[in-house]
């Protein structure tokens, strides 16, 4: 939202002073407060005049379109991005990450993509990642060829389908094939006049050109031809065009408005294929909108999505895990029973620890608000009372033979309280480092069954 309350009601009638009502608001101020906030439409004041009306909405439009590429759980939505750098507030959609099938390729290896595709995933703080898209070249240009690779794609994976192929005929015949699933197509200045008229005023347009001014001559001839849904399509060749390509654009759509380059951007490996993964993860942070790779490794893959994860996480709000009970080497009777807090980065170190000590446990996380022990004990967030309740609304108890709860040691000042909290437990003082916990469950275990 480009424009403030105060700015949309000096254009409203009477220079916002008509306050006749008719909108179903008090005045023309509320109006435009709902207007700003995008409570309500355009639509709902009937006396603005046409042209401010038109004035109104392109002054409204965010500064990079909103894309949504495919459709139900895979479904990918970039753009909308507000900010330059992410320390100003926050990157709000990650890039959709997709894998290059040629269908020049040896079999076995499609097989290996379509399986990646499918089914390589990524469980880290508390999300899921995986491949988003598959970008299908027809590097043979031969349209029967392109097409069964289309179909297998379609038939084994439900990842939104991006069209490459530079010969109209087997690009368009594609775009058939794949309507349901709503596939970008990428078009060039070479086959625009041919591809454009034949598409759906809703398809997802990926413009690709071989510089920045490029590429915004053919974005404003796409708009010409009725499509909005805009992608802009560069190629990563060396990480510093890449870097100078991402940010000419991304400074050109929020600081100068230009409207040809306010689109979220695509980045594709070299024309070789062959582009460095350090200068396509480069692309993460520098606004990559949908980033291709050709290279299948699962390593690469795995610190693809962690950066990805990390980049597009907000600033300002701390990382957290469900707060609940975890099990750790199938706990038992005998099991140890631990404290901790959902702040993620606290609770992946313990959680790594206790799984390395090889001793079967229970962690009790506590709802801190994502704060860490210190801070959370600090906050008032992580008390006694707030312990037992969460060790007896999960009734721990009954799961242990003996009831005995271990505290982080740097609150070992909570222990009198907590046992007085909870009658019946014995409450034992642990490591102030996770990295200790390791040498630390044996030796409670061994103290457990001496005593
Ligand atoms: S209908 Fe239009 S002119 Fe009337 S109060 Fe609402 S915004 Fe103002």
């Amino acid at each position: 939202m480009a424009l403030k309350a105060a700015d949309i009601q000096k254009r409203l009638p009477d220079g916002g002073k008509k306050n006749c009502k008719e909108c179903g608001l008090a005045n023309c101020f509320a109006f435009a407060m709902k207007l700003a906030s995008g409570a309500i439409g355009l639509d709902r004041c009937p006396h603005l005049d046409p042209a401010t009306r038109a004035e109104l909405a392109e002054a409204m439009l965010p500064p990079i379109r909103r894309i949504a590429i495919g459709q139900g759980e895979r479904q990918v939505v970039i753009g909308e991005e507000e900010v330059l750098h992410r320390h100003q507030k926050t990157f709000l959609r990650p890039p959709g990450l997709g894998l290059l099938l040629a269908d020049t390729e040896p079999p076995d290896r499609r097989a290996a993509k379509l399986k990646c595709l499918s089914q390589w995933q990524m469980e880290r703080l508390a999300r899921t990642s995986r491949f988003d898209l598959a970008a299908l070249a027809s590097a043979s240009g031969n349209r029967e060829q392109y097409l069964q690779l289309l179909r297998e794609v379609l038939d084994q994976t439900r990842v939104g389908i991006i069209l490459l192929a530079e010969e109209p005929g087997v690009l368009l015949a594609a775009y058939q094939a794949s309507k349901a699933r709503r596939p970008v197509v990428c078009v060039t200045a070479a086959n625009a006049d041919q591809v454009l008229p034949a598409l759906d005023g809703d398809t997802v347009v990926c413009v690709r050109a071989p510089d920045v001014e490029a590429l915004a001559a053919l974005s404003t001839r796409v708009q010409a031809a009725g499509l909005s849904d805009i992608i802009l399509g560069t190629e990563a060749g060396s990480l510093s065009d890449l870097v100078r390509d991402q940010t000419l654009i991304r400074r050109a759509a929020l600081v100068k408005k230009y409207r040809p380059l306010g689109y979220p951007t695509a980045v594709f490996p070299g024309a070789c294929g062959d582009t460095s993964p350090v200068v396509l993860a480069a692309a993460i942070p520098k606004y990559g909108g949908v980033i291709i790779l050709n290279e299948m490794d699962e390593a690469r893959f795995q610190a693809f999505l962690t950066l990805r994860q990390d980049m597009y996480t907000d600033p300002r709000v701390p990382p957290t895990v469900e707060s609940k009970v975890y099990e750790f080497n199938r706990p038992g009777r005998d099991a140890s029973v631990l404290v901790t807090t959902n702040f993620a980065l606290t609770y992946y170190a313990v959680a790594g620890e206790v799984e390395n000590s090889r001793q079967a446990a229970y962690l009790v996380v506590l709802d801190t608000g994502g704060l860490c022990v210190l801070a959370s004990w600090s906050a008032g967030k992580l008390g006694a009372e707030a312990i037992a309740e969460m060790v007896r609304k999960h009734d721990v108890a009954s799961r242990v033979d003996r009831p005995q709860l271990v505290i982080p040691g740097l609150v070992a000042r909570l222990k009198g309280e907590v046992e007085d909290e909870l009658q019946g437990w014995q409450v034992v003082v642990g490591p102030r480092e996770a990295s200790e916990i390791p040498a630390f469950l044996p030796e409670l275990l061994r103290r457990r069954h001496a005593n």
